[in-house]
């Protein structure tokens, strides 16, 4: 009964997940801890205990983290969230829990959920999963297999710039994608207008709390005029993006994923709306569905331990 299993886990900068996964993509358990971020052993530590409760029947344990992660070598070059700098987390973790370990980028991980069991199961070849939370992440499939470039650090799509004078970004430049097409735009809009006016319903759901994306979809699914103002300006950016994503990657379907995806039609309806306006050549190409992803938080543990039983176990 059931295939061979493997331990998905997904390392965020607060939580780390972990789940026991069948190769149909079944959870068959389910562990979540803390993470230290600011301390390299401590998570290591606590990755080690996740994987340890999960072991028992497990072939393989595929790891997805957030970071610029080189394939090849199964290691962490560079964390944002996370005090990582050059950690071979693959080699560590695989000795210490005695299984052969596969480590990816977190948002290539979700993306392999989506495509072998999520939104994008349907497709065979060419699929690009967008991760939109505070920023935005992503994943490139192209010929049936992830796109990690030459080292590794493919489709960290939400950092080319589109508003030169726009918002500092993590990264250091000014107006990356991420700053006006995610969670952080809905969250910075949001705050700028009950600033503002302070009688808006967005302000007055804060009500003396920083205002967060969260009131602004709360006063949206209400009918507020502004907060759906904000959801359309941020969607057209998110929309804007894609389109030229798709311009270069030429994909069968785009799959929107993250927590401001959760918010469906608030996010979706207008980005593909601005999609459609701003792809080159929209009535000359076969129509490519925007889909909301279909696994939520799941989707990055779900993918590791496919990628980890597909080429490992
Ligand atoms: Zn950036």
């Amino acid at each position: 009964v059931g295939g061979r299993r493997a331990i998905g886990i997904d390392i965020g900068g607060t939580k780390i997940a972990g789940l026991l996964v069948d190769e149909d993509g079944t959870v068959h358990e389910r562990r979540e801890r803390d993470t230290p971020a600011e301390d390299v052993h401590a998570t290591l530590e606590q990755i080690q205990a996740v994987g340890a409760e999960l072991a028992k029947g497990a072939a393989a344990i595929g790891i997805g983290a957030a970071g610029m992660v080189d394939f090849e070598a199964g290691v962490m070059r560079s964390a944002p969230n996370l005090a990582w700098r050059e950690v071979p987390i693959r080699d560590l973790v695989s000795e210490r829990l005695g299984l052969p370990c596969l480590l990816d980028n977190d948002a290539n991980a979700a993306a392999w959920g989506e495509f072998r069991f999520g939104a994008a199961r349907r497709y065979e070849e060419a699929v690009l999963v967008v991760t939109v939370g505070t920023g935005i992440g992503g994943g490139i499939i192209a010929d049936g297999a992830l796109y990690r470039g030459a080292h590794g650090f493919a489709a960290e799509i939400g950092h080319f710039i589109v508003e030169p004078d726009g918002p500092r970004c993590g990264c250091g430049n000014r107006g990356c994608w991420e700053q006006v097409a995610s969670g952080q735009a809905l969250d910075r809009l949001g705050a700028e207008a009950a600033r503002e006016d302070g009688t808006i319903l967005i302000a007055r759901m804060a009500a003396g709390n920083p205002v967060t994306g969260r009131y602004v979809a709360d006063a949206a699914r209400q009918g507020d005029a502004t907060a759906r103002a904000i959801f359309d300006r941020v969607g057209r950016r998110l929309g804007e993006g894609i389109a030229g994503l798709v311009n270069v990657l030429d994909p069968e379907a785009v799959v929107v994923g993250g927590g401001v995806a959760e918010e469906g039609e608030l996010i979706l309806d207008p980005a593909r709306r601005a999609f459609l306006e701003a792809v080159e050549a929209p009535d000359h190409r076969p129509d490519i569905p925007i889909l909301q992803a279909a696994l939520g938080n799941d989707a990055g543990a779900i993918g590791a331990a496919a990628l980890a039983l597909e080429s490992l176990g």
